[in-house]
C-alpha cells in the first residue's frame, strides 16, 4: 500500500493523520491488483477486530436499488471504517496507548466506541452539545466517555483533538476511509460487475463517498469494471459547502439545522481531494427540509426505515433526471433519530 499526502505527495511515516510539509490528510491506494480473497486488499491488517459484520443486503424496488447499509453491528455503514481502523491501531497498542479519542455527531462517535472496548482501548468521544437521543445513547452504552463542546462541528473536531489520548478522528484518519473501500467491492459482486449508472451518497465530510470512489477506481485499474459510476454527493440545502465548492464559491452557512443530524460538516478537510472526485466522477444535489421528511416517510411505507440523514441522498435520487440504474446508499438505521 503507498499512503501520500492528498494534496504534496509526502509520504506518511507512521501514525500521524495530517501531512506534516502542507497539514492536508493522507490517501491510502492500493498498489496491487484487486483479489476476490477481501484479506489480500487489505494486507495492512493481520488480525481483524470483528464483531459479526455482514453483507448488506442490496434490495431492488421497480427501476430503485437500495444498499441496506444499516445493517451492521451498530446499525451505520461507519462499521466498515471502525473495523479496519481498529483492528490496525490494536495491532499497535505500543505505540497507540489505552486511550483513543474520536469527535462525532453521533454514527462514527457510536461505531469507534464498540470497536475500540471490543479491542480493549477506553475510547473518549467528543460531541456537539445539541447531540441528544438514541445516538448519544450507543455511544455510551459501548463505553464510551462522553464530552459535550459547544459551537461548531470543527469546534468539536478541535476539542478532540487537544485530548492528552490519540486521537483518531474519523473524517481524516485514512484507515478508517479506506475500510470504506469494502463498500465498493460488495456492490461490485452483488451486481456481477454490472454496476448502475448512477449512486447516491449521504455526504458530510466526504469519508463514505472518497472511500467508495477508492474502491471503484481500485476495480477500475484492476481492469474489473470499465468505469466509475456517477457518485452524487447528496446534501441536505442547509448544510451545502460542496455545491459551493463546486461552483468556486465561499460558503455561507444557513445558520438552520437540518433533520439529517449525521450531515453537518461545513469545513471538511477532505474538501479538495472530494471536489476533485466529483469534478471527474460526479455532482451534487441538495433537498429540502420537506423533501427529507417526503422521502423518509415514502422509504418507510415501503418498509424501509432509516434515519433523516439517509433518507437525503433517496431525496436526491427522486428529483434527478438522470439516464441509467439508480441505487441509494442506506447509511443509518432509523431507530438511531429521536421521535
Ligand atoms: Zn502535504
Amino acid at each position: 500500500m503507498k499512503i501520500e499526502c492528498y494534496e504534496c505527495g509526502t509520504a506518511r511515516k507512521g501514525l500521524e493523520i495530517l501531512c506534516s510539509k502542507c497539514g492536508s490528510p493522507f490517501r491510502i491506494y492500493p498498489d496491487f491488483r484487486f483479489s476476490d480473497n477481501p484479506k489480500e486488499n487489505f494486507p495492512y491488517l493481520h488480525r481483524e477486530i470483528s464483531l459479526g459484520e455482514c453483507t448488506t443486503p442490496l434490495l431492488k424496488k421497480d427501476q430503485m436499488a437500495f444498499k441496506l447499509d444499516y445493517f451492521q453491528p451498530t446499525y451505520s455503514y461507519k462499521d466498515r471504517g471502525s473495523k479496519t481502523l481498529i483492528s490496525f491501531l490494536a495491532e499497535r497498542k505500543r505505540e497507540v496507548g489505552p486511550i483513543l479519542s474520536e469527535d462525532s455527531s453521533g454514527n462514527a462517535g457510536a461505531s469507534i466506541s464498540a470497536y475500540g472496548s471490543a479491542a480493549g482501548f477506553k475510547v473518549n468521544v467528543f460531541v456537539p452539545d445539541t447531540a441528544r437521543g438514541p445516538k448519544l445513547d450507543l455511544i455510551r452504552a459501548y463505553g464510551a466517555n462522553v464530552t459535550t463542546v459547544p459551537g461548531s462541528r470543527e469546534d468539536v473536531r478541535n476539542a478532540a483533538m487537544s485530548d492528552a489520548s490519540f486521537y483518531v478522528g474519523h473524517s481524516v484518519f485514512p484507515e478508517f476511509r479506506d475500510g470504506i473501500r469494502t463498500l465498493a467491492y460488495e456492490l461490485f459482486k452483488q451486481y456481477d460487475g454490472k454496476l448502475p449508472r448512477n449512486l447516491y451518497i449521504p455526504t458530510s465530510a466526504g469519508t463514505l463517498l472518497i472511500g467508495v470512489y477508492e474502491g471503484f477506481r481500485h476495480l477500475l485499474e484492476s481492469d474489473e469494471i470499465t468505469a466509475i459510476p456517477n457518485l452524487v454527493a447528496c446534501q441536505p440545502d442547509l448544510m451545502s459547502p460542496i455545491k459551493s465548492a463546486l461552483s468556486g464559491k465561499d460558503y455561507v452557512p444557513s445558520g438552520r439545522k437540518s433533520l439529517a443530524d449525521a450531515l453537518v460538516t461545513e469545513r471538511s478537510p477532505l474538501l479538495q481531494p472530494l471536489v476533485r472526485i466529483l469534478r471527474d466522477h460526479g455532482s451534487t444535489i441538495t433537498v429540502t427540509e420537506e423533501e427529507i421528511v417526503d422521502a423518509r416517510t415514502k422509504l418507510a411505507h415501503s418498509g424501509i426505515f432509516t434515519e433523516y440523514s439517509s433518507a437525503v441522498a433517496y431525496a436526491a435520487s427522486l428529483k434527478h433526471n438522470a439516464q441509467g440504474g439508480k441505487m441509494v446508499i442506506l447509511t443509518g438505521n432509523g431507530l438511531k433519530n429521536a421521535f
